[in-house]
């Protein structure tokens, strides 16, 4: 039995040409672990899991409603995500388990992630968030909510904020001891509400941090056998999008380095996949896999995807 981290990226809750209700969120996450079941039952599973469009409706729903109910900060939106999508998770799991055998309860952990006050990403906010708004509409939000915008061509002024680096799990031995008792911990979603340190404790901060590097730093806390990346491509690929697009099956992390540092891979999707995978690989000497939710199974046991070791 291995200690496994597996981490749904968008596609586990909502595809394309999905509508983003509930039911039909609920009906991609059954799909979601009806394939990662026979891991579930064989191994000791953490699961993680984003939140982009789901903290993004969020925000509308909060700006859209300001004259019936005071808008919440960003930090606490992302605490609704987690719990939002706490909810179809343990629901979607709860409907396959009889169907598989499985014994195991899930645990939905509100979970927040440290970031460190100083890092450079709060002096230099890129991360683009929510609804995009007209010039006048942006003018107001900058002066009254002090918000960063950033115009984006013929389609409008859009906010942003930092994606600051993780460094610690607040929950962490809460995490380790829920799965140590058997249970599967559903956490860390969206990377975590980050806090920074604050006199009495934490303080949540506007900010958003990478599910994927939070995924990791995560596996490397609970020192996990292996790391998963689960998303909607069959891993990583050299040259990707252009005619002569190749496929990494297996590569060492001093390699995977080099193609990094080469600017092989984009940064708002398959850059923070492999960074979060290289550190992990690095610092624990274990494999990592980034694949295609949809051969989970085969993913995770390293015969299809990218592996990195
Ligand atoms: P998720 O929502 O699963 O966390 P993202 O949507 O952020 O994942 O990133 C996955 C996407 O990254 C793929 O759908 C693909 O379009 C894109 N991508 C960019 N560069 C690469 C690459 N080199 N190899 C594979 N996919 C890539
Ligand atoms: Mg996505």
């Amino acid at each position: 039995m291995k200690k496994i981290l597996i981490a749904f990226g968008g596609n586990a809750l909502l595809r394309n040409g999905d509508d983003s209700t509930f039911d039909s969120q609920l009906r991609r996450a059954t799909e979601a672990f009806e394939r990662i079941a026979g891991i579930i039952l064989d191994n000791n599973v953490i699961i993680t899991h984003g939140n982009g469009p789901q903290v993004g409706n969020i925000l509308l729903q909060n700006e859209t409603s300001q004259k019936v109910t005071k808008p919440m900060p960003l930090h606490a939106c992302g605490a609704m995500s987690q719990g939002l999508i706490g909810e179809i998770l343990a629901e979607a799991y709860d409907s396959v388990k009889l169907k598989h055998g499985l014994m195991k309860e899930a645990s939905v952990i509100l979970t927040r992630t440290v970031v460190d006050k100083d890092d450079p990403a709060f002096i230099n906010p890129s991360k683009p968030i929510g609804p995009y708004y007209d010039r006048e509409t942006a003018d107001h939000l900058m002066e009254t909510r002090k918000w960063q915008m950033k115009e984006e061509p013929n389609k409008g002024y859009r906010r942003i904020v930092p994606s600051p680096v993780p460094m610690d799990i607040v929950e962490r031995s809460a995490i380790f001891n829920c799965l140590n008792d058997g249970f599967m911990p559903i956490c860390t979603g969206g990377g975590g509400i980050p806090v920074v340190k604050s006199q009495r404790g934490y303080m949540g901060v506007d900010a958003v941090i990478d599910k994927d590097l939070a995924s990791s730093l995560l596996a490397r806390i609970l020192e996990v056998d292996r790391f998963v990346i689960l998303t909607d491509v069959n891993g990583v690929y050299r040259n990707y999008g252009n005619p002569n697009q190749e496929l990494i099956s297996k590569i060492s992390a001093k390699d995977l380095e080099k193609e990094l540092e080469s600017g092989m891979f984009p940064k708002g999707s398959m850059g923070p996949k492999v960074m979060a995978a290289l550190d992990f690989a690095r610092s624990t000497g274990k494999q990592a896999v980034i694949g295609s939710l949809d051969d989970a199974g085969k993913v995770i046991e390293g015969e299809t995807g990218t592996l990195i070791q």
